[in-house]
């Protein structure tokens, strides 16, 4: 169903929502960026419309409100355990663009279908809904034409800002929302909301970027023991930033917290993991799969074009830039990605 809110309804139609629903979303928070004076835009309750922002892709992805950068997931009390209440007790609505809906899928493949369901996702996860964002135009880094994820079907609903964000078109195939807006009330004339309905509303989706990548066909072992991975080995300082900003990194490990006041108690904590950073590989007996920087960058990056794929026959990377737009020493996933399409042509 497609309807047409005017100015100040989507305040309205968020005070009805967050009586039941707690509302995530991009917000920019003032001077907390990577360097002095600047901002940073990272997923958050939203109380107001205004709140979302629309101008400047998130700078870390949904993932925080799905996938906690730290969870507890149990609590150990002498010989007891209980388990850790779920992050959000209200079902969560969360505000999202069309690279990440697609990066959703590949979190839900890695924690619901791969060999075994993982409890503490799925408990966050099957009380989600979503809401695409509609891309007017493209942002700077990303490259979502070409990894296929400028346009998605999955969502609940799907909303396009219209006249500065001070009215919006929305395509609902929510039952609860089409009960708020058009539902019984609006028949008996009872409803609060005077919005249009719409035959159909498209959500907006961009069809260039200024970033194009050719994802290579064939990473052969050439490639892969080649020495086109060592320039890295002095590029990258390995902090790990790349992997924690993509929407579609999923490893965790895994820390046991001692409390002071008696040893015999704690909690286990999940938090989040870097295949960049040193140490990530390290095994007992003192051994490590991939010691140096460029064989980390190896690994992630065919992690993300190539060997994902293999096991579950889509691309990992959704293009959403954002790897590039965080690194500290400018290595580009993107331009690295193209270097080796072109080395593949060359062969
Ligand atoms: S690898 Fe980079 S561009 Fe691809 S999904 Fe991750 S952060 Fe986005
Ligand atoms: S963000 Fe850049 S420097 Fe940091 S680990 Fe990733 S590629 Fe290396």
């Amino acid at each position: 169903m497609g309807y047409q809110l005017q100015k100040g309804e989507m305040q309205q139609l968020f005070d009805a929502l967050s009586r039941d629903y707690i509302l995530l979303g991009p917000v920019k928070r003032k001077g907390e960026g990577m360097y002095s004076d600047t901002d940073v835009v990272r997923y958050g309750e939203l109380k107001q419309w205004k709140d979302l922002e629309w101008d400047v892709k998130s700078h870390y992805s949904f993932k925080e409100a799905i996938l906690p950068i730290t969870q507890i997931l149990f609590y150990f009390i002498e010989d007891e355990i209980k388990e850790a209440d779920a992050e959000h007790r209200k079902p969560a609505v969360v505000f999202m663009r069309s690279c990440d809906v697609h990066a959703l899928k590949r979190l839900d493949e890695i924690y619901l279908r791969n060999r075994f369901e993982d409890y503490y996702y799925k408990r966050l996860r099957e009380k989600v809904k979503i809401v695409l964002m509609g891309c007017e135009s493209s942002c700077k880094s990303g490259f979502c034409v070409s990894m296929g994820t400028n346009r998605t079907e999955d969502y609940d609903c799907a909303v396009n800002i219209r006249q500065n964000g001070e009215a919006a078109e929305l395509d609902s195939r929510w039952v609860v929302l089409d009960e708020l807006l058009g539902g019984s009330d609006r028949a008996l004339g009872k409803s609060a909301f005077k919005s249009l309905m719409l035959k159909s509303v498209i959500p907006d989706s961009v069809t260039e970027n200024w970033v194009k990548v050719a994802v290579p066909k064939n990473c052969g072992s050439d490639l892969v023991h080649g020495d086109f991975w060592k320039e890295y080995d002095s590029r990258c300082i390995a902090c790990g930033r790349c992997n924690f900003v993509c929407p579609t990194c999923t490893c965790f490990t895994m820390q046991d917290i001692f409390y002071q006041d008696n040893g015999r108690s704690g909690e286990r904590r999940r938090v989040h993991a870097s295949c960049m950073v040193d140490g990530y590989t390290d095994v007992a007996g003192g051994g490590s799969y991939r010691k140096s920087n460029g064989q980390r960058m190896r690994f992630k990056v065919l992690h993300k074009i190539s060997d994902f794929k293999k096991q579950f026959g889509y691309q990992m990377c959704v293009g959403c830039g954002r790897c590039d737009d965080i690194c500290p020493e400018y290595i580009s996933f993107s331009d690295c990605v193209n270097r080796i399409a072109d080395m593949e042509q060359e062969v």
